[in-house]
């Protein structure tokens, strides 16, 4: 069964085409949404949305809106990348204006970038809501600031997704292994044996404190933390899945001190 529609008629004259808002819905908490995302949503029509997009924020499209599942997730992907290009090119040229929802902020190893060359380079009017990046959430859940002065005087974010050869990410290991930055990466619980590894074979001190934070901003939020020695087994220990990310660098050592000091609403409440 094909669940996407078929070819709409091509209209001739590109002044009619439709609009792509290309959004980035956050982290996971629904209320950590932008209130542009959200209104931007309240206004549409037609919805292309990736697997790490919640309910709650669907729900936020209009009930008449039609939503259109194009996900991926690591090895199931609904639709190749190539044919979610295709798909809202087609749309947009039919003159349906349509919101292609991403995970966190589609600009942030989301693809954004490729469908947005895709629409300038087809003449498809387009805009780009951002939305807070995975890291971004994680570091205000988890409890752990992402630079801080005695610690990180840069942020890195990194993918840890494997390249075709299957057994080597490819990554500059010397420019990561760097002392005094924090490193985030991404889609990296299948490879982190191989990320530790490499980071202490290229210079990074072995009892450097690593975190993995699983569904970062969500109610059943997991956040481990150890070494960058000890992290791999922890992890495997704990059968961490994805969505996750790791996070290696100082800081945090700071989140046994950071990490839920936040009073309960009820009891501010009791309190005034
Ligand atoms: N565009 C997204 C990233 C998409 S890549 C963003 O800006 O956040 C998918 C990867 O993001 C996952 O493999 C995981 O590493 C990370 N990720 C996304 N949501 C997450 C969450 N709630 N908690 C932890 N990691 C998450």
């Amino acid at each position: 069964m094909n669940a996407f529609p078929e070819t709409p008629y091509l209209l001739a004259d590109p002044s009619r085409y439709g609009q792509v808002t290309l959004l980035g819905a956050g982290p996971g908490d629904p209320e950590l949404l932008t209130i542009k995302a959200a209104k931007a949503l309240q206004r549409s029509s037609l919805v292309l949305y990736d697997h790490l997009v919640s309910e709650e924020i669907l729900a936020l499209a209009p009930a008449t809106a039609e939503r259109l599942y194009v996900g991926k997730q690591a090895s199931r992907h609904a639709l190749p990348q190539e044919q979610i290009i295709e798909l809202m090119l087609r749309l947009a040229r039919s003159g349906r204006s349509l919101v292609r929802l991403k995970g966190g902020d589609g600009y942030i190893f989301g693809r954004g970038g490729e469908e947005a060359i895709a629409l300038a380079e087809a003449g498809v009017p387009f805009d780009v809501i951002p939305g807070l990046s995975a890291a971004q959430g994680a570091g205000a859940s988890a409890g752990i600031p992402l630079t801080h002065r005695d610690h990180a005087g840069a942020l890195v974010f990194a993918t840890g997704h494997l390249r075709s050869d299957r057994n080597a990410v490819d990554l500059d290991w010397e420019a990561l292994a760097r002392p005094r930055q924090t490193l985030v990466i991404y889609m990296g619980v299948g490879t982190l044996p191989v990320i530790c590894r490499e980071l202490v074979a290229h210079g990074l001190a072995a009892d450097t404190p690593a975190a993995i934070v699983e569904r970062a901003t969500m109610p059943d939020e997991r956040c481990l933390t150890g070494t960058v020695t000890t992290l791999p087994m922890l992890a495997a220990q704990q059968k961490v899945r994805t969505p996750a990310l790791i996070v290696i660098g100082s800081v945090v050592g700071l989140r046994p001190l950071l990490a839920q000091r936040r009073r309960e609403t009820n009891e501010l409440e009791a309190c005034a």
